[in-house]
Parts: C-alpha cells; structure tokens; sequence
C-alpha cells in the first residue's frame, strides 16, 4: 500500500532492515571484524589510532599493558557479548574501513533505495541517517554500496551519541540539531519501537517491513514493503 506524507522538509532513515539488509550488517560485517581483529592488531598495534583505543580497551578492562594479548581476547570477548564499548566500535571501524578499501565487500542496500534518495533529493527532501551503528561506519556503509557511492546524497548523520533509538528525547534532539520542527521530519524504520519514540516528538513515521516480514495487520504506524511505496505530496 502507498503513504502520502504531507509537510515532510527531511528524512531521517534507520539503516539495518529499512535501507540495507540486517544479514549484511549481522553476517558480514561483524564477522569480517571478529575474524580479521587479531591479525589487524598484530599489523596496525603501533600505529598512534589503534594505540589510542588499544590503551583505552586496557583501561577499561582493567589490564596494564595494551599490548598485552589479553587486550585482543578482551575485544573479541566484547565483540561475543555485543557491548557497544567505544574503543571496540572505533576498531571494528577501521578494520571495516581496510575491508571496504581492500574490495573484501560492499554494502549492501535495497534495490530501489539509492533511486529513491536521489528522487527525494530532487524534491527539495534534506536527507539524514540514524542508526545505532557509529556514524563512522555509516559514512562507509553508504560510501561502498553496492549501488556506488551514496554519502553524498545525505546532509547528516546521527549513531546513538544523541541518545538511545527506543528514547523520545533523541528524537527531539535531531529535530533540534537539523533545526526542522518535528512534525516536518519523517523517521524510516523498521522497528516499532523506534517509530514509537519518534511519533511520541510528533514526527511522522513510516514502518519498513521488507519482505519476507509483512505489514502488521493492525499496526499503528504506516507501513510499506519497499521505499517506491512512499510519496511526497
Ligand atoms: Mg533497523
């Protein structure tokens, strides 16, 4: 079914499972980092970045030397237990950086998306990512699709520096940060739960539920199975 949204300056778009696939993120992404972690450590422990956030795992975890091996098992136990410790998110981002440079992937995003946002564009539409992956991983995700580069199509990016996905107030401070009211911003997604948040600002939302998920049948917020089905008056 097609939603008519009406009063919309910008839109503000969840990434896993609304533009791109949750299977990119879960079996390619987080598996490429896991498994390249040791040896990129081994290669790049020296130099000043990784360091940083090497001294930052040990403080965290408690271990006096960073070049210690159990820094490395600290991460990887991390990675098992999907904690969003910052100098874990900052690593796992450059070994997907190295990964995206070296051509071992590309990101994946829906078929009709990347026509879509330019469409959207063109109509004048600002264009903003939240997502709880880093905004660093997500300038790289939308900089390697495998629709080319899509970076530039966005005017902003959001990860949960500005507050949780489920919480109203980071809703109110996007709003505030792109200077727009809230019911002129449409949030995209996925989940309900975030949908919820955003409309509790009185954002407009729309519901992705990409096949094979279907449209609830009674659910409260607008739902559509692809970006095609979503219109601008
Ligand atoms: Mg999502």
């Amino acid at each position: 079914m097609d939603v008519e949204l009406r009063g919309v300056r910008a839109v503000l778009t969840d990434i896993e499972g609304t533009t791109s696939s949750i299977a990119f993120v879960k079996d390619v992404l987080f598996p490429y980092a896991r498994q390249h972690l040791p040896r990129f450590i081994a290669a790049h422990g020296g130099d000043p970045e990784v360091a940083h956030w090497l001294d930052a795992t040990a403080r965290e975890a408690g271990i006096e030397d960073s070049t210690s091996r159990r820094v490395v098992d600290t991460l990887l136990r991390w990675i098992d237990e999907d904690r969003k410790a910052t100098p874990l998110k900052a690593i796992e981002g450059m070994i997907w950086r190295a990964g995206y440079a070296a051509g071992d992937y590309q990101a994946h995003v829906y078929p009709e998306v990347p026509e879509r946002l330019r469409a959207w564009r063109d109509q004048g539409l600002r264009l903003y990512v939240y997502s709880s992956g880093s905004v660093a991983a997500q300038k790289l995700l939308f900089g390697h699709t495998e629709a080319g580069d899509l970076s530039l199509l966005f005017d902003g990016w959001f990860d949960t520096e500005i507050g949780g996905k489920r919480e109203r107030g980071s809703y109110l401070r996007i709003a505030e940060a792109i200077a727009l009211t809230p019911p002129a911003i449409v949030f995209l997604s996925d989940i309900g739960a975030e949908l919820d948040a955003a409309r509790g600002t009185g954002m407009q939302t729309v519901q992705l539920c990409r096949p094979p998920t279907r449209c609830p049948e009674s659910g409260t917020h607008a739902c559509v199975t692809d970006f095609g089905s979503i219109a601008f008056a």
